[in-house]
């Protein structure tokens, strides 16, 4: 009865799943299998909390361990003199059982106390009852087997030495050998029994499906750079025009692999408690907009799938989420470092801005003149073209003409250093210290445009699209193999993104340029004693991987100290996804950032990004604080003797 259950409600989950839009995940096996083996077996992204993740770790590890007790309790329960050919006779597996079914106990204690006596905000908004309920059923099966083989010990009914099973061995001195023990033995055998056919009746129906889901996920989790988003087919021979997907509009535009992700949300929160947006106060919650989807396709997909008269697949935006969850994300990617399970929550929000700004023109009134300016002026500043290379006045730059030779190394500038007084600095400095080292470089110039990034995690595919071959076009033409990029989202784009139409780059970020440099002796910087606290770039740290040159040079130049989030688990500086150009609800993600680096004590407050220039320089200001926002290259720059910026 249990298995018909389970099956019945797992048959219409796989049906709703069924109902998704198709994603390439079945490449890449190798990747795949390995990722299963760190992220699903070896709980390693739990293991980021060290309490609560080992507390998890020796749960799910005990459910593996003790799986094949499952098979000896149900022939006990039927026989009580047969059990398990060979496994059921052997010491060192009674010796696992008994070890696995105490650490399951005390981390089930453990979970309690944490839920109960520590109460972490993040748990706010996650179904606790359910939770509970869970947690008394794994103690009950834990407690229910050490029972019964304590009782089977008393009776000398046990296959395998009793000294092998300390705990159960001394459970047993509460029990004599006679005929109420005798009884005991049969309640404990049925109880176990019952509570785990109950367990997996139950498990369907809850959060708890994420035991069999998340070994599903985390296979079918993204292999290639966490950066880049998958692009929309816009020019499918085999799909009609009408038929083209342009994100999540409802359910049904979901892909498969976004309907597993809401059915793996276990509701610990995690990616809640690091969110930038949840913790300036603003309406979105990464946690509640993976299980309001849920919600939405539990609720929605079963009608659909009955045909019944008025099912239709209603808007997911407001329905399941609203307008405000899915425009707070900064696209930061804290949650999706974080979650557990590798639920991949901007793909779902940039999916839904997509829907929202290409099939409806629906989207923050303030972002208007960005996209505005990236389609008429090449760039989200509305400057003119021609004033692209204005920084590089006096400074002896060389912009790249068509039919010039490839430089060794192409200076992509981006708008933002190429624009913006404040993150001009950047390229300044940088654009020096290549010269200092001898290095061969040139610029585009007015033939550099946006790469539409901003455009893109607006939702605004097909602009950025548009970008992505232009831009391909005039790379490729120029024969360039090497690009150095000062912004760590043009840095993403053209290393991730570019890729996928046809433009094949070596990328590096400047930091890395740079770092390179002073290692080979081509710069050499003066050491300093300022202390600097350095913040790391959401698109350069979390999703690329660029953390240690970075640090490298402010080594080289002062006294590094570090905030309490940094590397891989920074703090976003408020301008991802577009919100550079956004107004911004709540608290200011900024200033919450200059706040956390002032706790350092430091006097600098080193970046390497300009968007991180501009917001957090406009967050010292409206902060009155005391640090001095600069670019690492510009801290090199300064500290080079002969050579000011
Ligand atoms: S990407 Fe960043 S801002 Fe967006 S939901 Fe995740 S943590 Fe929050
Ligand atoms: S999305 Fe991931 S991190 Fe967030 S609550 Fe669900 S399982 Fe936890």
């Amino acid at each position: 009865m249990a298995g018909g259950i389970f099956a019945r409600r797992a048959r219409l989950l796989v049906r709703i799943m069924r109902l998704g839009k198709p994603a390439p995940r079945f490449d890449d096996v190798p990747q795949r299998v390995r990722q299963e083996a760190v992220v699903a077996i070896g709980q390693r992204k739990l293991l980021q909390r060290l309490g609560p993740g080992v507390m998890h770790a020796l749960i799910f590890w005990g459910f593996i361990v003790l799986f094949p007790t499952i098979i000896m309790a149900m022939i006990g329960a039927v026989d009580r003199d047969a059990t398990l050919p060979w496994l059921g006779h052997q010491g060192w597996f009674a010796f696992l059982v008994d070890l696995f079914a105490l650490l399951v106990l005390l981390s089930v204690c453990a979970a309690f106390f944490i839920r109960k006596v520590q109460r972490p905000a993040r748990f706010e908004g996650s179904h606790m009852g359910e939770a509970d309920f869970i947690l008394a059923m794994i103690a009950g099966i834990v407690t229910t087997l050490l029972l019964w083989h304590a009782t089977r010990i008393a009776l000398g009914l046990n296959e395998w030495p009793a000294s092998w099973s300390p705990v159960a061995n001394a459970l047993s001195n509460l029990f004599g050998g006679g005929n109420g023990t005798k009884l005991l033995e049969r309640v404990f055998v049925w109880a176990h029994v019952l509570l785990i056919l109950s367990f997996l009746a139950y498990l369907p129906y809850s959060k708890h499906l994420h035991i069999i889901t998340a070994v599903v996920n985390v296979f079918f989790g993204r292999t290639r750079a966490r950066g880049r988003l998958e692009p929309l087919v816009f020019d499918d021979p085999d799909v009609p025009e009408d038929e083209i997907r342009l994100g999540s509009g409802t359910l049904t535009d979901m892909t498969w692999k976004q309907m597993v992700d809401t059915a793996t949300c276990t509701e610990c929160g995690r990616c809640q408690d690091v969110c930038p947006a949840y913790a300036t106060g603003k309406e979105l919650s990464p946690k509640l907009l993976i299980m309001g989807l849920r919600d939405h396709l539990l609720e929605v997909g079963p009608k659909l799938l009955s045909g019944a008269e008025g099912a239709d697949p209603q808007p997911l935006v407001p329905n399941a989420v609203t307008d405000d969850v899915v425009w707070d994300c900064v696209t930061c990617g804290a949650c999706v470092h974080e979650c557990p399970v590798s639920i991949e929550h901007i793909d779902h929000i940039v999916d839904l801005r997509r829907h929202l700004v290409m099939a409806e023109a629906r989207f923050p009134a303030e972002a208007e003149p960005m996209l505005r300016d990236v389609e008429r002026s090449s760039n989200p500043w509305g400057k003119a073209q021609q004033e692209r290379g204005d920084w590089t006045h006096g400074l002896g730059v060389k912009v790249l003409e068509p039919g010039d030779p490839a430089p060794e190394v192409l200076y992509w500038v981006g708008c933002a250093a190429s624009f913006d007084e404040r993150a001009r600095q950047t390229a300044v400095s940088t654009a020096k210290l290549l010269q200092a080292a001898g290095v061969d470089f040139a610029i585009l110039g007015p033939r550099e445009s946006c790469t539409g990034d901003p455009a893109r995690r607006m939702g605004n595919e097909y602009v950025f699209q548009a970008f992505a071959e232009q831009n391909v076009e005039t790379l490729n033409e120029s024969g360039v193999t090497k690009i150095v990029a000062s912004c760590p989202h043009c840095f993403n784009t053209l290393a991730n993104e570019y890729p996928d139409f046809g433009g094949r780059y070596e990328v590096m970020h400047h930091t890395e340029l740079l770092a390179e440099l002073v290692r080979d002796g081509r710069i050499e910087p003066k050491p300093g004693d300022a202390q600097i606290t350095y913040h790391d770039s959401c698109y350069l740290a979390r999703h690329n991987d660029v953390m240690a040159d970075p640090r490298q040079l402010v080594e080289a130049v002062g006294t590094p100290v570090e905030m309490e989030r940094s590397g891989k688990r920074t703090f976003c500086c408020g301008a991802g996804g577009a919100h550079m150009w956004m107004e911004e609800r709540g608290g200011a993600i900024n200033e919450e950032r200059v706040r956390q680096a002032d706790e350092t004590g430091a006097e600098t407050l080193a970046v390497a990004c300009p968007f991180c220039t501009v917001m957090l320089d406009d967050g010292v200001r409206t902060s009155g604080s005391k640090l001095r926002v600069a670019d690492v290259a510009t801290l090199l720059a300064e500290s080079i003797v002969g050579d000011p910026p």
